[in-house]
């Protein structure tokens, strides 16, 4: 198997199959395809819905990444997400990560039921928990490592291998990992999902998601759902991603090396209460994180000593630091989480959650220490 490095930027080029042809791919706009002799022939490629050469190539690059054999690219994070939880049968009991991406919380609070799904949120880090909650009719599990925001840590060796003995799906949201720090399928998930918004577009000006699996019938599901349902990113912006992912392992060793620092940082800070990064030794999924992630991540999440209204003046009072929402840029952005998700949330009123960028990691630092004075 080739190297993550060399899969993002061969995975994502030209085939070299004529002499002098160029080097990096077009972007192919054309929504339709000519018909041969007159009628549309099996297997020619017909309408963009159905098929297009910039999204085939962005779906060949992922799958390879993650060491999966199909992908399925969408419009969306969410809408890869939904996608899979449209190939669940109704009448199944459905685990979700209680720490979960508040998108995918609010999609089963508003659509699980008329999905027809039994769904329940389940404290993942805790198999106890996970093997209590199994039913008969569990078909499904949904899971996210680090989670977000207060970055929990599951085990997905373990709990695969203990709800696939009764035969439910595991899916993991690789999202804020990236197959660069983890890979699903090889700790024996089925599925693993992204929002390419994030890491692997890795600029802020790409939304986009991709479901990626070895299961061939799996697949097919997601592919129908795909195609009829028509969430599929636009040639350009499937173009842009892939252009993007070329560079994507070097931004990912610099975002986890700059993470590094700013939580050593953090953690020796006395106006913080306590930082989530599994990173650090103190952290309590650390073990866990260290036996299936190759490294741990850009994303950041610590508690001040204060309430919500101090937090949000930290945040507020930020010169480098971006105030905004989402992960994953080259640029340092942080948020108060619990006024971003809303009153709804769970996350604590003194969380900050942090993507640590690209920038020089003491430019980062010292702007979090006139923040913080
Ligand atoms: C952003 C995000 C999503 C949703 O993706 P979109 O591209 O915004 O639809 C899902 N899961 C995680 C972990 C995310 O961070």
């Amino acid at each position: 198997m080739k190297h993550i490095e060399t899969i993002a930027i061969h995975g994502s080029m030209k085939a070299h199959d004529k002499p002098n042809d160029t080097v990096v791919p077009g972007i192919e706009v054309s929504t339709i395809y000519e018909h041969r002799n007159g009628s549309y022939q099996e297997g020619d490629d017909k309408y963009i819905r159905l098929s297009n050469p910039n999204r085939q190539q962005l779906e060949n690059v992922i799958a390879e990444l993650e060491h999966g054999s199909h992908c399925a690219v969408f419009a969306s994070g969410m809408a890869a997400i939904s996608s899979v939880f449209q190939t669940i049968e109704p009448g199944s009991h459905v685990m979700v990560a209680k720490d979960v991406y508040f998108g995918t919380r609010k999609l089963m609070w508003e659509f699980g039921e008329k999905w027809g799904l039994e769904v329940e949120f389940v404290d993942m880090t805790d198999l106890d928990a996970v093997e209590g909650s199994l039913k008969d009719n569990t078909n499904f599990v949904w899971l996210e490592t680090p989670s977000n925001p207060r970055l929990l840590i599951t085990d997905v060796k373990a709990v695969s291998k203990l709800v696939k003995s009764k035969g439910a799906v595991v899916a993991v949201d690789n999202t804020w990992p990236t197959p660069y720090n983890m890979r699903p399928l090889e700790l024996g998930a089925d599925i693993s999902v992204h929002s390419t918004t994030k890491y692997l577009g890795g600029h802020s000006d790409i939304l986009g998601g991709a479901v990626i699996t070895n299961d061939t019938t799996l697949f097919e599901k997601v592919r129908l759902i795909q195609r009829v349902q028509g969430a599929v990113p636009s040639p350009r912006d499937a173009w842009l991603l892939s252009r993007s992912i070329r560079s994507f392992p070097y931004r990912m060793r610099a975002h986890n090396e700059n993470a590094r620092k700013v939580a050593e940082f953090l953690s020796n800070h006395s106006k913080v209460k306590d930082v989530f990064y599994p990173g650090l030794e103190s952290h309590k999924g650390h073990e866990i994180a260290k036996s299936q992630m190759d490294d741990f991540g850009g994303m950041i999440s610590f508690l001040i000593d204060g309430g919500a209204k101090n937090a949000v003046e930290i945040v507020g009072r930020s010169k480098l630091i971006i105030a905004a929402t989402s992960l994953g840029g080259i640029e340092s952005i942080w948020e108060h989480r619990k006024s971003s998700e809303g009153p709804d949330s769970p996350s604590p009123e003194n969380l900050i959650r942090l993507s640590v960028g690209l920038e020089h990691p003491d430019d980062i630092i010292a702007d979090i220490e006139q923040a913080l004075a």
